[in-house]
């Protein structure tokens, strides 16, 4: 097969490409059954206020086959998409979600938030109000602590649909964030139209500061854009005090990296929540 990059570049069909269509191939047949083996599960990064204070978490998705060990979900939610695996995937990962947000309620260390990533296509095509209507059905208290992350991309890919599920989801109580901020090339003005409460800046900016100016404008510049809308500002990939500083110098409202905690399994979030919970003994 051949395949014309545009200009006079052709591209031949690599081993390296059929490689990488035989992994996709190999994902897709594994993660056919990765729901019913009980293969997946949610880990949680805590989200940490300028004083260090756990306020939020954010649940991420893992995946290990018994066979082919850990995949990312870099590698594997992208498979889930282009099978359509995503649907009964992201309907997993709203149910489990939800119970373990229950059994934190229960024992008093639920988050304010609880973040849970939403790809493109479930949030443009799915009907994914009504679904978390049915599940907070049951959780009517959870519908304030729950909140939604959504890529720009996805939300300007439609505009009208982003911002009429947006608007649905808020009424139900439900928050959303525009995830990696910067990473894509949506403008401002869309961001400007879309009923969202928090601006997650991507990683890529956050690894930089405070010895790229480049970033540091950029990462200031975002904090009083996202500020000036009425939204709050969170960091992505904090790893160093030194980012964490500049962060707070430049008024930025919550962080989330490895400096304050690497994805977690629930109890260890758990642990952390109700440590700082335990009241100050002069
Ligand atoms: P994301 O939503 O931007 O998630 C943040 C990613 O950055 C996570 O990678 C997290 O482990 C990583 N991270 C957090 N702090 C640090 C840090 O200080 N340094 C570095 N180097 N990395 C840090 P992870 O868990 O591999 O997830 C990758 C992406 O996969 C996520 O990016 C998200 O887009 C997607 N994803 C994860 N779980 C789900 C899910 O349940 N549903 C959907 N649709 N997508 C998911
Ligand atoms: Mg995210
Ligand atoms: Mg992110
Ligand atoms: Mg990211």
């Amino acid at each position: 097969a051949v395949q014309h990059n545009g200009g006079n570049a052709v591209c031949f069909y690599t081993p390296e490409m059929a490689a990488a269509a035989t992994r996709r191939m190999l994902l897709t047949m594994h993660l056919t059954h990765a729901i019913e083996r009980n293969e997946l599960r949610l880990v949680y990064q805590p989200i940490v206020d300028k004083a260090g204070q756990v306020r939020s978490a954010e649940a991420l998705l893992r995946w290990e086959h018994h066979a082919l060990g850990p995949v990312s979900p870099g590698e594997f939610i992208p498979v889930a998409e282009e099978s359509g695996l995503i649907v009964p995937i992201t309907d997993w990962v709203l149910s489990t979600a939800v119970a373990q947000m229950a059994v934190w309620e229960a024992d008093g260390v639920l988050p304010d938030r609880v973040f849970l990533n939403i790809s493109g296509q479930q949030f443009l095509r799915g009907n994914l109000t009504l679904r978390l209507e049915e599940l907070l059905g049951e959780h009517p208290s959870l519908r304030s602590h729950l909140g939604l992350e959504i890529t720009e991309q996805a939300a300007v890919r439609d505009l009208k649909v982003a911002v009429r599920t947006l608007g649905e989801l808020a009424d139900l109580g439900i928050q959303a964030a525009i995830d990696d901020f910067g990473s894509g090339y949506s403008s401002l003005s869309y961001v400007q139209q879309l009923p969202v409460a928090k601006l997650k800046i991507d990683r890529a900016f956050v690894i930089d500061v405070p010895e790229n100016p480049k970033s540091n404008a950029l990462v200031r510049a975002a904090v009083g854009m996202a500020h000036g809308l009425g939204l709050t500002t969170v960091a992505e990939g904090v790893e160093t005090a030194e980012q964490r500083d500049f962060l707070v110098s430049v008024g930025c409202d919550l962080m989330q990296g490895y400096l304050f905690g690497r994805p977690m399994p629930p109890e260890a979030l758990a642990d952390m929540v109700r440590s700082q919970a335990a009241p100050a003994i002069a």
